[in-house]
């Protein structure tokens, strides 16, 4: 086999065979899973929760499948900051401003982490008790 087909085989393989490593998060963001969309842009995506907290529950998510808030580093800075602008103006855009809203980040296991992609949750609509559960 010559070295130009070698890196044939290897390209098709890898294009073919090996198992599809994009996030949950990665698949709505590409429109490979369905969504309620509510925003993007080329640093994130914010779209309904597929099972709501509140009346108004919206997941905002890094197009980098950064896996978790305490794995981000400080190249993550400008995305983290858009990540919380984003969620503050989707908040106001949805009429939360006076009523109010959390934006919650859960990490790991206790923190009730369940999707290793890093997101933003706004949660508004009622009233949210603290502390949390
Ligand atoms: P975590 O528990 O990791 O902080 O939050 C993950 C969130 O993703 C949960 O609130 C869960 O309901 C939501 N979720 C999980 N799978 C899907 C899905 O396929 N579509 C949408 N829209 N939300 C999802």
């Amino acid at each position: 086999m010559t070295p130009s087909e070698s890196v044939f085989v290897l390209w098709f393989l890898s294009a073919n065979l090996l198992p599809d490593v994009k996030t949950l998060f990665q698949k709505i963001y590409v429109g490979e899973i369905p969504a309620d969309i509510l925003y993007k842009d080329d640093l994130c995506c914010a779209f309904r929760d597929i099972s709501p907290q509140a009346p108004t529950h919206v997941l905002i998510v890094p197009k980098k499948p950064i896996p978790r808030i305490g794995e981000a580093t400080v190249e993550d800075q400008a995305t983290l900051g858009h990540l919380l602008l984003t969620a503050g103006k989707l908040a106001t855009d949805l009429g939360l401003s006076e009523s109010g809203f959390r934006i919650a980040i859960n990490h790991g296991p206790h923190g009730g982490e369940t999707v290793p992609h890093l997101h933003v949750h706004l949660l508004g609509g009622r009233q949210l008790e603290w502390p949390p559960g």
